[in-house]
């Protein structure tokens, strides 16, 4: 029996209500816009819900996926052999006393900023124009403008391979650049604590336009992308070393280094995965062979 077959034959007894398709397209579930079908693809209502479902899977071994906005995301044409879980509903957000607020992993970083924004509480201004979930920003430890999700995060309440759902404070996530925990482990965050200090709401949104000023200044928004393709190299800037190589604007197939931002990679309208792919490749061998600097993806390739 396959695991999906399996998975089909628990899952509707397991978790009544649940929302789950089949061959569901990634393309429409991440920025970038490519990606075939995953082979399952569950939206959990519940906290409680998604921690029962990675747990099941963690039983039965279902391979699975995590997606938040899918904004750091680049899916292969020829989709996965998993279960994609998608954090979408998981978005509650209270303010818990003091200056302290907890959300749901598949908040809006942006809706996590405008509610900070409306209880009068700095901290997350930089997080505002991050396209991702509040899980997917705890995984990759977000950051801009020098801001990151470490500076403002005090604790998580996650799901663990067998462990189960624990308290687990700041302290104890690796968060690093572009890096945490979760990075490299089946883990999953379902919500988290952030500690921010007060200020006045005119103020925070005056700090928000004008980040987001600059960033439809110097960023190719209008295009479907998953941001900085590559991770900073010590010492360098990926874009400043792309645009030196000549590699702005070239070209594989729908996928272009964005004559606006050489640090993006983006998606000109009919792009596939393997055009991306191949354009990576091809600026990191460029980059490599002319600057002798290793560029590594920032984005999370689902092969
Ligand atoms: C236009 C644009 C601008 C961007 N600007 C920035 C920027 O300024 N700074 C920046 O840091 N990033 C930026 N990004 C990249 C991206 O938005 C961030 O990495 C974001 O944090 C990803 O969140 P997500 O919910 O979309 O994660 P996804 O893309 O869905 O997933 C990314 C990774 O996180 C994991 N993950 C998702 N949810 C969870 C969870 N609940 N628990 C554990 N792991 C989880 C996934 O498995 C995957 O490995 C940009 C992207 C775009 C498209």
């Amino acid at each position: 029996m396959t695991w999906y077959a399996r998975f089909d034959a628990l899952a509707p007894s397991h978790f009544p209500g649940m929302e789950i398709l089949r061959e569901e397209p990634m393309g429409r579930h991440t920025t970038f816009r490519v990606g075939g079908p995953a082979r399952r693809f569950a939206r959990p209502g519940t906290e409680a819900e998604c921690a029962a479902l990675l747990e099941l899977a963690e039983e039965e071994g279902w391979p699975v996926l995590l997606l938040g906005n899918g904004s750091n995301l680049l899916v292969s044409d020829n989709g996965i052999d998993a279960l994609a879980v998608h954090t979408g509903r998981l978005n509650g957000v209270s303010r818990t006393g003091g200056t302290a607020i907890q959300a749901g992993a598949g908040l809006r970083l942006s809706n996590l900023a405008a509610f900070a924004r409306r209880e009068n509480l700095s901290g997350l201004e930089f997080a505002h124009g991050i396209p991702g979930s509040l899980g997917g920003g705890v995984c990759m430890n977000a950051g801009a403008y020098g801001g990151e999700m470490k500076q403002v995060l005090t604790a998580v309440a996650a799901w663990l391979p067998g462990r189960g759902v624990q308290r687990l404070p700041a302290e104890d996530l690796d968060l690093g650049y572009r890096h945490s925990l979760f990075s490299n482990s089946p883990g999953a965050v379902l919500s988290a604590e952030f500690h921010l200090v007060p200020q006045d709401g005119e103020a925070i949104q005056a700090m928000m336009d004008s980040l987001s000023l600059r960033r439809r200044e110097k960023q190719p928004l209008e295009y479907p992308s998953a941001g900085s393709t590559f991770k900073r190299p010590a010492g360098h800037y990926a874009g400043g070393l792309i645009e030196q190589c000549g590699l702005k604007g070239h070209r594989i197939g729908g996928a272009q280094v964005s004559e606006k931002h050489a640090g993006f990679i983006i998606n000109t309208g009919a792009a596939t995965c393997a055009d991306i792919l191949a354009l990576i490749a091809h600026v990191q061998e460029a980059v490599y062979r002319q600057t002798g600097v290793s560029l590594e993806p920032e984005v999370r390739i689902i092969p």
